[in-house]
């Protein structure tokens, strides 16, 4: 039996009755679930204010790149207090830089027990040369190191 084809009014008719590609969803909020790491918790990025949902993409970032530094050190990484996401207040308070990484929640304040900063900061130099942490801000102070996702690289002493 022969194929019957189609007239191109019928064809014009099928396109017509054919519903419009969705468009792209509307960007779901990331749930806990997929931000936190096997050793951290969103509420570490959150001592003083709540991370807003737009920037949870930023702790997501950030949370897997401390997490490949913890799993190389084998040794707990603790971002210091107010070391996590900062409001505009907060930074305020704490004299933080006006283009704080820590307001776009891509900037982490650490510690590592048993390593000095300086130790902390050589390992994630070496690992941001490597490829295995995202490049980005590194900061060497006193008593901590500062680490940011911001995507390019930045470097300054405290
Ligand atoms: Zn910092």
């Amino acid at each position: 039996m022969a194929v019957k084809t189609k007239t191109q009014k019928q064809v014009n008719t099928l396109i017509s009755d054919l519903q419009p590609l969705e468009q792209s969803p509307v960007q779901s909020v990331l749930t806990k679930d997929q931000i936190e790491t096997e050793n951290f918790k969103l509420e570490e990025l959150e001592f003083t204010d709540k991370i807003p949902n737009e920037l949870l993409p930023n702790a997501q970032k950030l949370l897997q790149n401390l997490q490949i530094l913890r799993s190389i050190l084998k040794r707990p990484v603790k971002i210091i207090p107010g070391g996590g996401y900062r409001s505009q207040e907060t930074n305020a308070k704490v004299k933080g830089a006006k283009e704080s990484k820590h307001l776009l929640c891509q900037a982490s304040d650490i510690r590592v027990e048993g390593l000095t900063p300086h130790q902390v900061h050589e390992t994630i130099e070496k690992l941001i040369s490597e490829g295995k942490m995202s490049e980005g801000g590194l900061g060497l102070y006193s008593t901590f190191v500062h680490y940011d996702v911001r995507g390019e690289r930045a470097r300054w002493n405290g």
